[in-house]
């Protein structure tokens, strides 16, 4: 969950508002004298349910819990995060801090952009080089795929690389920042990669944001990477996502392998949608990161790493992620590397064959047990039957649950009983594979929380397809109800490319805004059109209908309360102008003729 979805749920509005002015139930509403305008009469509504306010008045205008705070502390959105952050008592981790701001990520992409060219160039034109070309050749590499993953070679000195970028304008400390030189004990910087083949790791959208590097000798370690910078974070990046990601969309299948060569071979070898996880074991946040892409996710594992952890951690990445996670596991003594070079058509075969991970975890538990004997039957039943419980899915859960009453040779009802009771006591939750056990979560308000599909559909569409800006006038900020989705529109509505509409908005926002650049819509050249007018007339019409409701609601308030026939012949007449407005998007749908019997309007 996002710092800013952690914010909305555990912050009511209701109380939020409170402090700024005297609230007061009406009806499952409440309405305040509006704090951003004079007035005598309170038209300012608060609405619990969706979290928004309006005011009916002069503002004539609303939002959420955002934009209530930007509005009155006259803050930014960033600001009235922190601020929000702050009283909800969640913390903001560094990333988020004004010291990570846009301005130094871009610094440090330059930097490493500047420094893998230099590394490349190194590679492809020093004499020095030439060991680590012919070791490349001799695994088999073209000299194409050797540009296209833009592959380095460092050279064997302390200070090459340091006084190229000095040189070039870059100072000690921003070196040390992207981890490309370190501090000795003596009070020195010297370069961090020497001698090494150098795999420049970049982001979805070409960001160069670490290094990997592997020595060619018997010197150790045998890899080193990039350390933990303000872009880089190794638990959440995947090798070759940049050359990875549109295969993997329209394939709808990801698969990660363990090291940079395997990857490597991989793309050569036309299995465009593999990248590297670059450790064992994969991490959540990298799964959380091809879920924008695919949910079929296929691991390829080495045998030692295919143990029972691996494979539970497996379950738990479908559960809380909802991903389908397959596995092949590789044969003793063979990276995906060997298996591809020696023979594409194996690899194949081992990716056909791809086992669902709840059947492999049952087929490795199996294994090693003899089902015969009373023993082994309960340990099976005790190692598989927390990964049953664990399923969302009750379908899938039947399902397992027949397989293990037949394997273990017990009546599916006494597989339920047990189930039952364990259940109980594990209150029927999965623990998040990341979790540490007993970890305590401070109590939160149970609020669904729905991201409205509409505005992402919209904003990704706007987002994938620039040519559409010139035509996306009739677009309103108001039409998005959700701040982030409001706050990139806007951005968007100023900004002329997807890096200068990155550099406008808050980092908070910046994994929203890589979710909806990577979802898949399922738009084409031919139907983007069609689908810009029918988004932007659908959330026109939720709006208005939401508005509709909004002041019928204040209406019927108003004649409670008794409220003078002035007030209300006022009311009535926004009301009917209100569905004036309504009646013509509906009529221009009609003309339209298109999205029959569509009923979904958010
Ligand atoms: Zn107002």
């Amino acid at each position: 969950m996002s710092v800013i979805d952690e914010v909305k749920q555990k912050l009511d509005i209701v109380e939020v508002v409170g402090q700024y002015a005297t609230v007061t139930k009406a009806g499952r509403n409440f309405r305040a004298l509006c704090p951003f305008h004079n007035e005598k009469r309170p038209s300012f509504f608060v609405y619990p349910e969706q979290q928004s306010w309006h005011c009916f008045g002069a503002c004539n205008t609303g939002g959420d819990i955002f934009s209530f705070i930007m509005k009155k502390e006259n803050m930014d959105f960033g600001e009235a995060l922190r601020f929000l952050a702050q009283k909800a008592g969640v913390t903001i981790t560094s990333r988020f801090e004004p010291g990570a701001s846009t301005d130094k990520k871009e610094k440090i992409f330059q930097l490493n952009q500047t420094a893998a060219l230099y590394f490349h160039d190194m590679l492809l034109n020093s004499p020095a080089g030439g060991k680590t070309r012919d070791y490349l050749t001799s695994r088999g590499l073209s000299l194409e795929t050797i540009i296209n993953f833009q592959l380095g070679y460092s050279l064997n000195s302390w200070e090459a690389l340091k006084q190229y970028l000095t040189e070039r304008g870059y100072s000690e400390d921003e070196l040390l920042e992207a981890g490309l030189i370190l501090a000795t004990e003596e009070g020195k910087t010297r370069d961090r990669f020497r001698n090494r083949l150098i795999f420049p790791i970049k982001d979805n959208r070409e960001h160069v944001i670490g290094f990997g590097a592997r020595v060619l000798d018997e010197s150790l370690p045998k890899y080193l990477n990039s350390p933990q910078t303000p872009v880089f974070d190794k638990s959440g990046s995947l090798y070759g996502i940049n050359l990875a990601a549109a295969a993997i969309r329209q394939q709808n299948m990801a698969v990660i392998v363990e090291g940079y060569m395997d990857g490597i071979t991989a793309h050569q070898n036309g299995f465009n949608n593999v990248v590297a996880s670059m450790g064992t074991s994969v991490t959540e946040k990298q799964v959380n990161t091809l879920k924008r892409l695919t949910k079929n996710i296929v691991l390829a594992l080495d045998a030692d790493a295919a143990g029972e952890e691996a494979m539970l951690r497996g379950v738990g990445y479908e559960n809380t992620l909802g991903a389908e996670v397959r596995v092949i596991v590789l044969p003793r003594d063979k990276d995906p590397d060997d298996v591809i070079r020696e023979d594409v058509e194996t690899w194949q075969q081992l990716l056909d064959g791809a086992l669902p991970v709840v059947d492999y975890t049952f087929d490795m538990v199996i294994s090693s047990l003899d089902l015969n004997t009373a023993r082994d039957k309960s340990l099976a039943t005790d190692r598989l039957l927390p990964v049953i419980i664990g399923m969302n899915d009750i379908v899938r859960q039947a399902h397992y649950l027949q397989k293990l009453a037949r394997l273990v040779k017990v009546s599916e009802r006494d597989l339920e009983v047990v189930l039952k009771k364990t259940r109980t006591n594990q209150d029927g939750r999965w623990k998040k594979p990341d979790q540490p056990p007993g970890q305590k979560t401070t109590p939160t308000i149970q609020r669904p929380f729905l991201p409205s599909r509409l505005e992402e559909d919209c904003l990704a569409l706007l987002l994938q397809y620039p040519e559409l800006k010139d035509k996306s006038g009739a677009l309103l900020p108001e039409y998005f109800q959700n701040s982030e989705n409001r706050e990139i529109f806007t951005a968007w509505q100023q900004s002329g490319d997807l890096s200068s509409l990155e550099s406008k908005l808050d980092t908070a926002v910046h994994p929203q805004l890589d979710h909806l650049i990577n979802k898949n819509i399922h738009a084409t050249p031919g139907n983007m059109d069609k689908r810009h007018d029918d988004y932007i007339r659908r959330l026109k019409l939720r709006f208005l209908r939401d508005l509709e409701v909004k002041r019928e609601e204040r209406f019927a308030l108003e004649v409670e309360l008794g409220g003078s026939g002035a007030d209300l012949t006022r009311l009535e007449e926004e009301g009917i102008e209100a569905s004036i407005q309504l009646r013509e998007v509906f009529t221009q749908k009609l003309n339209k003729g298109s999205n029959k019997g569509d009923k979904k309007w958010n």
